[in-house]
């Protein structure tokens, strides 16, 4: 039988401590509460042993939390773990996403020997300032430290995030982060607009009802930040490939392309989400029930045809290259015109939208209104 392609995420949902935007699944951690975590997990993958049979493994992906919290051991009993449990004989892209303030080169040259071939530093900004106002535990030359030590440790391809629209921003301290980060010469570069999430220290200061909400830069400015981040990256060689991502040619992450191409994958870890025989499916969020049950899992959706198509488009349309049409009739058997004609034209109309030959994407105009797009696809 021959092996279906997937993915694998890993969740390590520890962080030395809370950013103050931060509504991911993860918290502080001590090491004892680490171990417990790593051991349990390892059951889990155990659990899939007879399912991993089915499938080779493209892409690996340690996220969190911050999964460089991890010693290059328990980093190692993970992935060995992994190693037993599926085929990673086909493994091309292995990332770690990682805190600038967790690493030493030891710990990334560990990482390097265990097959990591691509690290995500989460840089933000280059302005200390607002690095220290967001809670992150890392300065900007702690970033250009972490890029140098991987480097050293012999990693080429590293990712580096970057978000706009922070409070106290400016278009040019936001302009300086940019300029400071192409100088990284990261590879790849994931910039994100801050969105302020309930529950967080940020919401009760700069939510709708915070008394800094005033702090926070105005739409207008919001969006130059925006513009001036494709400005910038496209004048530096970066191509956008999708709405929040831009990368050197050749440099663009599989890992996250394939959840755009909707490709099967397997979470794992606390709340990790997986999408395996047309279902969707999350591990429990509470830590307390993943160490006792790492088996337990919560349907979210099984997803018929309708909805798989639903996927295609809207994941699909989030890619710059589109949605191809040949791949969606062979994928379902039917013509996209024969489902979506009226929405496309309208959109082409609209100038949100552009058929060229087999291919259907959005326009730059269309990437800025992608919301609005794929409301209509639901
Ligand atoms: S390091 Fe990342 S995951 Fe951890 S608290 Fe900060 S933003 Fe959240």
């Amino acid at each position: 039988m021959e092996k279906k392609p997937c993915g694998i995420y890993v969740h390590i949902p520890f962080c030395v401590k809370k950013c103050k935007y931060c509504d991911f699944l993860s918290a502080p951690g001590d090491s004892k509460c680490i171990r417990e975590y790593v051991s349990v997990l390892k059951k889990e993958i155990e659990f899939y042993s007879e399912k991993a049979k089915e499938y080779a493994v493209q892409t690996l992906y340690f996220g969190g939390g911050t999964p460089s919290i991890l010693s290059e051991d328990l980093m190692g009993e993970i992935t060995e773990k992994i190693n037993e449990t599926f085929d990673l004989t086909g493994l091309t892209e292995f990332t770690v996403e990682v805190n600038p303030g967790t690493v030493t080169f030891e710990k990334l040259a560990g990482y390097r020997k265990l097959g990591a071939n691509r690290l995500s530093v989460g840089v933000q900004s280059a302005c200390d300032e607002e690095l220290k106002l967001l809670g992150r535990i890392h300065t900007y030359s702690d970033a250009a430290e972490a890029f140098r030590m991987a480097r050293e440790a012999g990693f080429d391809n590293i990712s580096a995030d970057v978000i706009s629209a922070l409070p106290g921003q400016t278009l040019e301290s936001y302009s300086e982060t940019l300029d400071k980060i192409i100088m990284l010469k990261p590879k790849h570069i994931s910039s994100y607009s801050l969105i302020i999430e309930e529950g967080t220290p940020f919401f009760y200061d700069y939510g709708e009802k915070g008394l800094k909400k005033k702090d926070l830069p105005d739409e207008e400015t919001d969006r130059k930040m925006y513009s001036l981040t494709g400005e910038k990256l496209l004048r530096a060689g970066y191509r956008r490939y999708e709405i929040s991502n831009y990368a050197l040619p050749g440099y663009e992450s599989r890992h996250n392309s394939a959840y755009w191409t909707g490709r099967e994958y397997f979470g794992l870890g606390l709340g990790a989400s997986s999408f395996v025989d047309n279902v969707r499916y999350s591990n429990v969020r509470d830590m307390g029930a993943y160490l006792m049950k790492p088996d337990e899992r919560v349907i979210e959706e099984v997803l018929d045809k309708k909805a798989l198509m639903t996927e295609f488009m809207i994941l699909g349309l989030r890619m710059t290259e589109g949605v191809s049409k040949k791949t969606f009739e062979e994928r379902f058997g039917i013509p996209m015109s024969s489902v979506y004609a009226k929405i496309i034209r309208r959109f082409i109309d609209e100038k949100a939208l552009t058929e060229e030959g087999d291919r259907v994407r959005l326009t730059d105009f269309g990437l800025d209104v992608s919301n609005t797009v794929f409301a209509e696809f639901l």
